[in-house]
Formats: structure tokens, C-alpha cells, sequence
């Protein structure tokens, strides 16, 4: 056990998808270091894991270097929610870029592998459909959406050139729209919109007519490719696609929200934010080879427990 034991640094470790992460790697017995500047990412969301003697939480934003001494990191810090990303943008593109800079000068330092929590957005809006990992994307490079959309495809960028360059040991996945337990309430993210509005009984912003299609992967089987690509062989760098090929329009999910939470909200139709993708849906062909991964849980059970979870939250 000793010598099995990893020292993980993981970046953004508060956040959503960071908590479960913690959580799953706490539980495999490793040592880990969550690094979060708490932006988007809450104290409360760790809560349950702090009376662990092999988690350590520091205070500090990777846009500024970071000395530890490490064996694997997951570099997750990055606000995700559109709302969120765009309160400060010009923090979005430095906590991409240099943020990616200072882990992968960690890494490099230390000889740690290191994993990149990549996006779908690096396809934008795309013109092929599913996304295969092969595809460049259409991205807007000037939009309200750039910051992130960019700043991660300058994050993948820059992850290539260390490992042509300084063989740094890189790992990258592009992760679709996942949703479940202990997503922030105000997020902004649709899942997340429509079950506290519909358990507030309030209306179901829809925004434009609602024909647009995501593709929604519970947080269990995202945590589960996400591990499963850290211990991947050697040599296997990705980009890899990782996220649920059950692909819904956001009318189907607001109707699926509504009936499952028994809520009598109404549903209404706002305005279509700018570059507001109008379809995505990832081709997982290439994880299912290398990781011998799929997802298992549906959307209607997945949509169940995180119904379950806001109930406990807000009610
Ligand atoms: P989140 O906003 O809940 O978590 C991001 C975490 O990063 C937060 O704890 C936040 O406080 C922290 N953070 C932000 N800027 C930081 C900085 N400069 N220094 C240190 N910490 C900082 O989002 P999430 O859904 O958990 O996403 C985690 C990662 O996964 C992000 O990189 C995101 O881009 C990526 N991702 C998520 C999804 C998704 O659907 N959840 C989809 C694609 C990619
Ligand atoms: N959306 C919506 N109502 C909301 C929040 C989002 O109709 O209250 C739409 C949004 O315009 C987008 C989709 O839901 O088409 C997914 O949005 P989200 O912000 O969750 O993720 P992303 O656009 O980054 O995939």
C-alpha cells in the first residue's frame, strides 16, 4: 500500500466534477492535495472528505506557480459554467493558459503525469456531427464564449508542446456537459437551471426555441474515464472524447425535468445567448478502445439522484 500510494495534486478540487474526483481518489487511498482559489468552488463541497488524514486543501490560484512535490496531477481549475466564465473573462483566458503553464512547469519539474480537464467547446459550434476527437472545430476566436473556448485550446496547445518538447508525461481529455450531485445551485448550467427552478416552482427558461441538442453524462461515469485515462498506458496521450452519446434538445430535457420532479412549473423561451452551439454530441469510439470505457447511467436515473440532491439542498 505504501509504495502504491500517489501523492495527487489536484487543481480545482473544489468544484463540481473536482469534489467527486477527491472523493474517488481519497477512497482508492492516495494522498491528494486539492489547490483551489475558491472561485466557483465551495469549502461545503470537500466538508465531507476534511476529517481524512490524506487530504490537504490549500488556498491559491494557479495563475501563479506552484511549488509541491508531486506524482500525478489533475489539472481541473477553470470555471465551467458559461454565467460563470464570462463574469471575468480576461481570468478565464490566465487561468487556462497560465494556469497550464505553471502545472506543466510542475510537472516538468517533478516528473508528475499530468491530466487536462479539455473541453467539448474546443469544437465550438461544430459542422460535424458526432464530434470525433480527429475533428478541428469552429470556434469564434472574438466572441463572449472565446475566453473559455480558446483559453482551452490553448491550454491543449500548450500540453502538445511540452510533451514533443520537454517529453512531459501529458494526459488530455475533452469532457461533454456532465451534471449531478453538488453542481452550484446558481451555477447557470442548464441541468441545474431547470431543476431548481422547477423545484422552486418557478418558470423554465428555455433559451431560443429549444431545439438545440447537448449530450448530458452523469458525474460517476465522467470521474470513472477520467481516472481510467490518468492510469492509462504509457504513450497514450489522447485528446479523448469522454462524455454520454444520448443526445436530448433542451425542450425534451425541461419536459424530462418537469415530469420527474412533478413540478407544475411553466415552461418560457428567452433569448438565445451569442454563439450558443446548436448541437453536440461526442463520438466515444476512441475511449471505448483505449479505456475500455462507456457510460452507464442514464439520463433519466442520473437526472433522478440529482433531483434528490437539490431537494436536500434548497427545500
Ligand atoms: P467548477 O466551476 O465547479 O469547478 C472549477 C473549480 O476551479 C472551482 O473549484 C474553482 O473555484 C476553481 N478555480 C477557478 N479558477 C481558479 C484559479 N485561477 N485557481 C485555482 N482554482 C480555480 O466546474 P466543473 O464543472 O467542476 O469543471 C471542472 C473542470 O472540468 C473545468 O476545467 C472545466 O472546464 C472542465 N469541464 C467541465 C465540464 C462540465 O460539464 N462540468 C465540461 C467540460 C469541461
Ligand atoms: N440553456 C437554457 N436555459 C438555461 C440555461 C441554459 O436553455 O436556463 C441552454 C443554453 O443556451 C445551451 C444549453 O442549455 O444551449 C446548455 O447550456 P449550458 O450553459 O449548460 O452549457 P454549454 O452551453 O456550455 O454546453
Amino acid at each position: 500500500m505504501y509504495l502504491s500510494k500517489n501523492k495527487i495534486l489536484i487543481t480545482g478540487g473544489a468544484g463540481f466534477l473536482g469534489s467527486h474526483l477527491t472523493e474517488k481518489l481519497l477512497k482508492e487511498g492516495h494522498d491528494v492535495l486539492v489547490v483551489d482559489n475558491f472561485f466557483t468552488g465551495t469549502k461545503q463541497n470537500l466538508a465531507h472528505l476534511l476529517g481524512n488524514a490524506n487530504l490537504e486543501v490549500m488556498r491559491h490560484d494557479v495563475t501563479f506557480p506552484l511549488y509541491v512535490e508531486i506524482n500525478q496531477i489533475y489539472n481541473l481549475a477553470c470555471p465551467a459554467s458559461p454565467v460563470h466564465y464570462q463574469f471575468d473573462p480576461v481570468q478565464t483566458t490566465k487561468t487556462s493558459v497560465h494556469g497550464a503553464i505553471n502545472m506543466l512547469g510542475l510537472a516538468k519539474r517533478t516528473r508528475a503525469r499530468i491530466l487536462q480537464a479539455s473541453t467539448s467547446e474546443v469544437y465550438g459550434d461544430p459542422e460535424v456531427h458526432p464530434q470525433p476527437e480527429g475533428y478541428w472545430g469552429r470556434v469564434n476566436p472574438i466572441g463572449i464564449r472565446s475566453c473559455y473556448d480558446e483559453g482551452k485550446r490553448c491550454a491543449e496547445t500548450l500540453f502538445f508542446d511540452y510533451h514533443r518538447q520537454h517529453q512531459t508525461d501529458i494526459k488530455v481529455v475533452r469532457i461533454f456537459n456532465t451534471y449531478g450531485p453538488r453542481m452550484h445551485p446558481n451555477d447557470g448550467r442548464v441541468v441545474s437551471n431547470f431543476i431548481v427552478q422547477a423545484l422552486q416552482g418557478k418558470d423554465i427558461t428555455i433559451y431560443g426555441d429549444g431545439s438545440q441538442t447537448r449530450s448530458f453524462c452523469y458525474v460517476d461515469d465522467l470521474i470513472d474515464a477520467m481516472v481510467r485515462m490518468m492510469n492509462s498506458e504509457e504513450g497514450f496521450t489522447g485528446p479523448v472524447n469522454i462524455g454520454n452519446p444520448g443526445e436530448f434538445t433542451m425542450l425534451q430535457l425541461a419536459e424530462l425535468v418537469l415530469q420527474l420532479s412533478g413540478s407544475k412549473s411553466k415552461i418560457v423561451y428567452q433569448s438565445l445567448p451569442s454563439d450558443d452551439p446548436k448541437q453536440r454530441q461526442p463520438n466515444i469510439e476512441l475511449a471505448k478502445a483505449k479505456l475500455a470505457w462507456e457510460p452507464k447511467v442514464k439520463l433519466e436515473d442520473g437526472l433522478k439522484e440529482t433531483i434528490a440532491y437539490f431537494k436536500r439542498l434548497i427545500q
